[in-house]
């Protein structure tokens, strides 16, 4: 039992946890996007690739052990609620490597067919 990485202060089991087991859905864009980042901290390669959009989706995901995510920011959201096909979500997640610390700032966007959020794709800002 711990925080979960996401930052929602829920422990990780009734957080990102339940999305990954597949437990739950995710109800909200934000929801995917916190349980994507917890995936990145996790290394859960197949829950990020399970929940990209197929279109865009890579074939495999080679997660790089050097990096540590270490803290997430959601910045804002538009539309993505439970009512909602589609949705933005801009966030900084913060990192460590070992040429130093970073951020990455994202927009993502998502959509939801079949009831479930997907992630389409991001754009960053350099
Ligand atoms: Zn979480």
């Amino acid at each position: 039992m711990s925080d979960c990485p996401c930052g929602s202060g829920d422990d990780y089991d009734d957080c990102c946890g339940a999305l990954h087991s597949g437990r739950r859905p995710a109800p909200t864009a934000e929801a995917l996007m916190r349980s994507r980042y917890t995936g990145f901290v996790v290394r859960d390669a197949a829950y990020l690739l399970a929940t990209w959009h197929p279109r865009t989706r890579p074939d495999t995901l080679d997660l790089d052990d050097d990096v540590t995510w270490r803290r997430l920011e959601v910045v804002r959201t538009d539309a993505g609620g439970p009512w909602d096909d589609s949705g933005l979500v801009e966030f900084v997640a913060h990192y460590a490597e070992p040429a130093g610390r970073g951020v990455l700032h994202e927009t993502s966007r998502f959509v939801r067919e079949e009831g479930r959020w997907l992630y389409v794709d991001g754009v960053v800002d350099a």
